[in-house]
């Protein structure tokens, strides 16, 4: 349902391609990722112009997974998945980190009720209010806003997240958290300023700097976190493939934090 620039279809080749030339040792965990592995599914066949489809079959295939005693990160595609994964995953008592440059909560958009623009709406009509915790955003209507506040989600700008500092967001989020058995991670990579992410469908000047998402990131991260997801590249917008080797990385440093808390539990 991409709007503006299409081409997020290619995003996970392109990130499989990134990912053979970046190292896997994580600085931040201490943990060599190549030692481990990364098993990759492949890709789950979407149905093009179905977007109903589409989602019935990510729903289906994240149900499967769900049993599994395995970390899995969901790649996009478009933001629009989300609502597929999260639904598949059936969790009770499940709270949303949004990194993400906008609300994408939309009742609808160019009258779509299922598009990355009302994803998060959505999601939001699954889990109940006060389960959305946005970090990054920076683009949206006053309407998104008014809608969001009603529901009780959080959120952080990035304007606000230079004003406090990133210690203090942790402890807000971790805050907010408390009250959640399960975490679910969303990342939509437009959250990065597009002078370091400049493949993606909607660019939105004003946003976090890479190493602010890995330190973010690592901390969110812990042993609530049930699955994440990784939307939104766009390779066709991404000459230099800069925006699918960030993703490589956030998919290794995101794999390094789970192994070092597995460490940690044996
Ligand atoms: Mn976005
Ligand atoms: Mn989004």
């Amino acid at each position: 349902t991409v709007s503006y620039k299409p081409g997020t279809r290619f995003a996970p080749d392109h990130i499989r391609i990134a990912s053979r030339n970046i190292e896997l040792y994580s600085i931040r965990n201490q943990i060599d990722v190549e030692e481990h592995g990364i098993y990759d599914e492949g890709d789950i066949a979407v149905v093009h112009g179905d977007v109903y489809q589409t989602l019935d079959r990510v729903e289906k295939i994240v149900r499967e997974f769900s049993s599994e005693d395995r970390f899995f990160i969901y790649v996009g595609g478009e933001h629009t998945i989300t609502q597929g994964i999260i639904k598949g995953l059936m969790r009770k008592d499940l709270g949303v980190v949004v990194f993400d440059a906008h609300l994408d909560f939309r009742d609808e958009y160019l009258g779509l009720r299922y598009s990355h623009a009302s994803v998060m709406r959505r999601v939001s009509e699954l889990l109940g209010g006060g389960a959305l915790f946005y970090i990054g955003v920076r683009a949206f209507s006053r309407e998104e806003l008014k809608e969001i506040s009603k529901a009780g989600h959080e959120y952080i700008t990035t304007v606000s997240l230079r004003r406090i500092g990133l210690r203090e967001v942790i402890k807000r989020v971790l805050r907010w958290s408390d009250r959640y058995k399960h975490i679910y991670i969303s990342l939509d990579i437009d959250v990065i300023d597009p002078s370091m992410a400049p493949g993606v469908g909607t660019p939105e000047p004003d946003g976090l700097t890479s190493w602010e998402l890995f330190d973010l990131l690592n901390e969110v991260i812990d042993e609530r976190v049930v699955s994440m997801d990784l939307v939104e590249v766009n390779p066709l917008n991404d000459p230099s493939e800069i925006t699918s080797t960030l993703a490589a990385k956030i998919i290794v440093e995101a794999t390094a934090k789970y192994l070092s808390l597995r460490k940690e539990r044996s």
